[in-house]
């Protein structure tokens, strides 16, 4: 069988792992900062906060900048339904716009015109790991609203040189398995703005004081992540350059191979993809998923259409949300792919 996914994980990550044994302390210890400091440096910001997963991330980050009842967030109808989940948990509303069917990323047409007076962030997601046009979205944002990045996926990616996580307001980024830098569950916040750090670690330990006097002024949860995880992610994000080298490769293997059959991954002029997966478009896609199945190959749909779910039925519609969603394939995408197993997935595709 052919796997969609296979994390990169070596003796490096082992031996860092096998420090933190040595030391005796498995969390808040000084993995932590050290996690923190090198995916700050990824990202260009002043500072990142480590957090349980990309999930607690959103969560965490819509809670910081006080979004609640009565409140408005945007978010794309085509994602993965944490964007969307984490502002109704708050008690705000998840606003839906429609996304391109072709780069599967909102557009700021559709961001201008989910605007309203009681909208207070733009939740904008760079999807698979493909840039949003950040520049043409800051345009039509006002000042006043917070334009956030869910970067879950999108670790080393770049907008126009600039890395994505080190765009907006804050950024969301996620180290679950199928993401580019793993640590097996986790996330984190990354930011200019220290008050919104501080926020994000108050939240993150039951609202205790960072810098303390032992106060807890609003309640908080617990969400850290744990000194074996944040050594694994050290590691991970020191490898960065290669594991996105490795993906791109595997890409270059792809895009020989299907040619003009589906739509490939693309990033606008300018932009570096960060290939979180790798995901085509293509009219046939479930009669794809059953080709690819019977052929002992893993794939998936890309993701979800939130307006389809029961969740978030009452918006709509969205055409270009249905187009990604239909036509969206995930591939296996993962660098144990031999040139024969990129044939092979090559061939059963082909085959249709
Ligand atoms: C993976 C992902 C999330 C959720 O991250 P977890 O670490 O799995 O909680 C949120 N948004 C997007 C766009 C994602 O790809």
């Amino acid at each position: 069988m052919i796997r969609l996914a296979w994390p990169d994980l070596g003796p490096e990550e082992l031996a860092a792992v096998e420090a933190v044994f040595a030391s005796g302390q498995l969390t808040m210890g000084p993995r932590v900062q050290e996690f923190e400091a090198e995916l700050a440096r990824a990202c260009q910001v002043e500072h990142a906060v480590v957090v349980s997963s990309g999930t607690a991330a959103l969560h965490l980050s819509v809670l910081a900048l006080g979004i609640g009842p009565g409140d408005e967030v945007i978010v794309p109808a085509y994602t993965f339904p944490a964007t969307a989940n984490v502002v109704a948990l708050a008690g705000a509303k998840p606003v839906l716009v429609d996304v391109d069917p072709e780069t599967m990323n909102v557009t700021p047409q559709a961001v201008g015109a989910g605007l309203s007076e009681r909208t207070k962030a733009v939740l904008v997601v760079h999807l698979f790991g493909r840039p949003a046009s950040w520049d043409e979205l800051r345009l039509v944002v006002p000042e006043d609203v917070a334009l956030l990045e869910d970067a879950a996926g999108a670790l080393g990616a770049r907008s126009k040189g600039r890395p994505c996580g080190g765009l907006g307001r804050l950024g969301c980024l996620s180290f679950h398995p199928r993401k580019i830098v793993t640590t097996g569950e986790g996330g984190a916040v990354t930011t200019d703005d220290a008050e919104i750090a501080d926020a994000i670690r108050r939240f993150r330990h039951h609202g205790i004081e960072p810098r303390g006097d032992f106060e807890i002024r609003s309640p908080g949860l617990n969400y850290r992540l744990p000194d074996i995880l944040c050594a694994i992610g050290t590691t991970q994000t020191r490898r960065l350059e290669h594991l996105l080298e490795e993906r791109e490769r595997l890409a270059a293997g792809y895009a020989e191979r299907l040619g003009d059959g589906v739509g490939l991954p693309s990033a606008d002029e300018g932009d570096r993809h960060g290939l979180q997966a790798y995901v085509v478009r293509t009219d046939r896609r479930d009669a794809a998923l059953d080709a690819l199945a019977k052929a002992g190959i893993q794939a998936q749909i890309g993701t979800y259409a939130l307006h389809r779910l029961a969740a978030y039925a009452d918006q709509g519609p969205f055409p270009g949300a249905d187009a990604a969603f239909e036509r969206a394939l995930a591939l296996p995408f993962h660098n144990r792919l031999s040139d024969d197993d990129l044939d092979r997935v090559a061939e059963a595709l082909t085959s249709l």
